[in-house]
Parts: structure tokens; sequence; C-alpha cells
């Protein structure tokens, strides 16, 4: 079986693995375009905030180890046309420029993505960047050397991580969104609000719903970033303001949604029984709402890719879907999210009720204790969990995890209310805040029935 993979960052890498591990005879001909392999964006802000010093330890895996298993490892090569039809590949050696043509038996589509550009004026300008991959992550902690004012576009978590960065490193930050709250895609209000007053408490300038319209710069450098709402001084832009599939060489040839994130069944094959795919070019199967979604993560990438690996010689793993669970530290705010909030909910198509319930996570007899902001999302009529939120200085983002078992696993409230969970006062009362959350959420439904019986 001659199989060909192209990209190979997280779904690249753990498709090459586990194709190697479980069918040590197959022939694995890898193409990516970059100089190196699984590079884990998630540490660029801790990289630039002083936490990770040595931005190697960034990699897991490198070329070498792939050819050591067996991979026909081609470093920068870039694929530069698909023909799914007659089975081959297009490559161009981006170190001499030389062009090479490959057929494969089975073609593994890990290209990722690539973060999206809006149209402003002064994109061009010096230090106006992006975060992705490892040379960028270079350039931005090389340039912020001499940055004193750093402007971040876009509040979802990666430029929400930069700012936190940027002010330990005591640098004057902006943060704009053309969005009315930061982290809208992960957490509703009540979370957002304490967070973002928290931002502000820190001396970070926080700008929502203001479009950023363009960069001014002066000896071709920025040093002003133009919104709908003002004129912000900057000597450093980074631009995070989401991700698009890098798909475009498989256009038209495989099934995709609109914004061209490949469609995959349960087993990672395409809309071609011969081709693969894996990682941030492809739609998630999304199990709150049983659709497609595109939700770009690492988490999604690996799980994905090495099921692609199980399943390239015969449908034998079955992909079990996504919640999108997430979890982010800010300013020693723990936070986890799993599944839809209020507003995204009703995006994907939902009807849905949720209790958000603030509690101390053990009991008041211990010496110190801190509180926890939680919110669970369920559908109407079904009472099936279909999203939460949890947020404390008290470590608890591991309950995302337990939530995200309750969707995958289509938990109602009733399950999720009167569950075994352990009691110890050091971590939780005899109910677990879980618990607490979900029988509030029984006790809301049984409220509204009783309207509902006495208005009938
Ligand atoms: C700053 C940052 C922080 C993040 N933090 C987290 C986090 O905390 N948790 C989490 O779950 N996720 C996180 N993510 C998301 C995560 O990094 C991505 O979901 C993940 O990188 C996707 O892996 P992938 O292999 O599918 O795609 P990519 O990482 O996009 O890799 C695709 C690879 O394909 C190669 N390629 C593309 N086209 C071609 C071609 N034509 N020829 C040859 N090679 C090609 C590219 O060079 C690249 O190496 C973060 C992302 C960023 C940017």
């Amino acid at each position: 079986m001659k199989v060909v993979v192209i990209g190979c960052t997280h779904a690249g890498t753990s498709a090459v693995k586990t194709i190697l591990n479980e069918n040590p005879d197959a022939n694995v001909i890898v193409y990516e375009r970059n100089d190196n392999i699984s590079f884990l964006s998630c540490g660029i802000a801790l990289y630039v905030g002083g936490t990770v010093k040595d931005p190697q330890g960034l990699f897991y895996s490198n070329p070498e180890e792939l050819s050591a298993l067996g991979a026909d490892v081609h470093m920068e090569h870039d694929v530069t046309k698909v023909d799914v039809e007659n089975k081959k590949v297009y490559v161009t050696n981006l170190k001499d420029n030389s062009t090479l043509e490959e057929t494969y038996d089975k073609l593994v589509l890990t290209t990722g993505s690539w973060p999206i550009i809006p149209p402003l004026g002064g994109l061009d300008l010096e230090n106006v960047l992006l975060c992705k991959n490892y040379n960028q992550a270079q350039e931005i902690f090389t340039r912020q050397t001499d940055a004193e004012k750093v402007v971040i576009i876009g509040g979802g978590y990666i430029g929400i991580e930069l700012v936190e960065a940027f002010a330990e490193q005591g640098k004057q930050v902006t943060l704009i969104d053309g969005l009315d709250r930061i982290l809208n895609k992960y957490l509703d209000p009540e979370f957002t609000d304490i967070l973002e007053e928290d931002l502000r408490s820190k001396g970070i300038t926080v700008r929502l719903n203001e479009m950023c319209q363009s960069f001014e710069g002066e000896n071709g450098k920025v040093n002003k970033v133009i919104t709908s709402g003002g004129e912000y001084e900057a000597d450093m832009v980074i631009l995070c303001v989401g991700f698009r599939p890098n798909t475009d060489l498989i256009k038209g040839q495989i099934d995709t949604l609109p914004n061209g994130a490949i469609l995959i069944d349960d087993y990672m094959k395409t809309s071609h029984p011969d081709v693969f795919a894996a990682g941030d070019s492809c739609a998630v199967n999304y199990n709150p709402n049983g659709g497609h979604a595109y939700i770009p993560l690492a988490t999604n990438a690996v799980r994905m890719g090495t099921l692609v690996g199980k399943n390239i010689n015969g449908d034998k793993v079955r992909y079990r879907g996504t919640q999108s669970t997430s979890g982010l530290y800010l300013f020693g705010w723990n936070i986890g999210s799993t599944g839809v909030n209020d507003a995204s909910s009703k995006v994907m198509g939902l009807d849905t009720r949720s209790v958000y319930v603030v509690d101390n996570y053990r009991p008041e007899f211990m010496p110190e204790n801190e509180k926890i902001y939680m919110k669970l999302v369920y559908e109407v009529g079904t009472n099936r969990i279909v999203g939460g939120q949890i947020m404390s200085k008290y470590d608890a983002t591991a309950s995302a995890n337990t939530l995200s078992l309750a969707i995958q696993n289509k938990m109602t409230i009733e399950d999720l209310a009167y569950v075994d969970f352990f009691f110890q006062p050091v971590f939780d009362r005899p109910w677990n805040y879980l618990n607490i959350l979900a029988q509030a959420a029984v006790e809301q439904e049984r409220l509204i029935s009783l309207e509902e019986s006495a208005n009938a």
C-alpha cells in the first residue's frame, strides 16, 4: 500500500506514526512544505510570556523519527496539485525548485489551516504579524524586544493568551475585537464580563464592537491601528481573527463545507474512498447537534490523524466526534468549556435552556475557598446536556472533560444531577459542584413544568 501524506504537523504526524505502527509494510511518503514538523502552536504565548524558555521543547517529533519508523519524508516540499481522479500529486521541491509527480493508493490530506487575513490597508507594513507556525513564533519573539505598544486583533483564545503574555512582559497592550465580547465561542457573558473587567484592571485596553480597518506606519513600519471606533498607537500588531482550512488543492474534487473544510465519514474517509483527511483541514463531526462544524483544534487533529492510521486499510475504529472541549488559563482564572453556549446553540440549530450557578467549590469550614462559576446548557424537551462552562481561581478545568463525556454519551441533566462523584472536603462538598449545577437545571425544569401546567 502506497500512502501519500500531505502536511505533517499534528494530524499528519499522528497519521504517519499510526499507519506505520499498524501497517509496517506500507510505503508512506510525506510531503511537508515547512522545514519542521509537530510544532505546538499552543506554546507560542508561553514562549512569548517567558514561561517556556526553549522553543525547541515545543516540538515532539522530527523528520528523523518518522524516517526511522519507515516513512519517506520530504521536507520543504510543497504539493501544488492533487488529481484525485488519477490518484496523483504534483510536488515542488522548495530547496531547488525542481518538480516531481507521485502516484498513490491512498492519499491523506493533513494540510491544516492558515490564519484568516482580512483585506485591511497596511497589511504589508513591518511588524504586522501572524501567529501560527514556528517561523512566525520566532518573528514575534524577536520583534517584541523593541515593541512597547502591542495591539492584538481578535479576542479568541489565541489573542487572549497573547494579551496576557505581552502584559506580563510589561508591554502596553490593546485588544481589539469586532464583536461585543471576548472568547464568545467558548463563554457566555456571565464569564466574559468578569474576564473583561479583569483585563481592564490589569491596564489592558479592551476595545470591543470595533472593526479593525487599516494599519498606518512610518518608514514602512506599523505605528497605528485604525478601527471603526478609534486609533491606537502600535509598535507591533498581531492578527488573530481565526483560521480557514488549507484545502484549495482539492477544491471541486472532494466534498467540503462552504468554507472549504473537508467532510469526512466516521472512519476519516472523504467523499472519495481512497482519500482520507484529518485535522484543521476538515470539518469535525460535532456531537451537540450531530452535524458538521469547523473547529480547528490540536485535540481534534491528533485524534483524527490517529484514526486515519487505524482505518487506512479498512474501517476499524469509529470516530466518536467532538464537543470542542477547551481549557484556558488567564490571569489566575482556570477556564474550561465544552459543547455549545447560549449564543452558539442557536447557530448550531439547537433549542436549549441553561442554568448558571456560582458556589464555593468546597465546604465553608475550610480555611480558604474559591468561588466556582458554572453553566450547564441542555436541550429543551430531552434535557440532554449539550454544553458547559466552568471558571474558577481553583483549577476545576477537568470538569470540562467530565461534561464532555456527558455530552458524548448523551447524558441528561437528571443523570448528572445524581451521578456518583466522590466527596472529600479538600476538593468538594458531599454534592460535587457538577451535581449541584445539574440539580439547578433539574429544579429549573420542575418549576417550568409547574408553570406550564398552571397555564394549561
Ligand atoms: C497560537 C495557537 C495556539 C493554539 N493553542 C491550542 C491549544 O491550546 N489547544 C488546541 O487543541 N489547539 C490549539 N491550537 C490549534 C492547533 O494548533 C491546530 O488545531 C493544529 O495545529 C492543527 O493541526 P493540523 O496538523 O491539522 O494542521 P496544521 O497545524 O495547520 O498543519 C498543517 C501542515 O500542513 C502543511 N501543508 C499545508 N499545505 C501543504 C502543501 N500543499 N504541501 C505540503 N505541506 C503542506 C503545513 O506546512 C503544515 O505543517 C492553537 C493554534 C495556534 C495558532
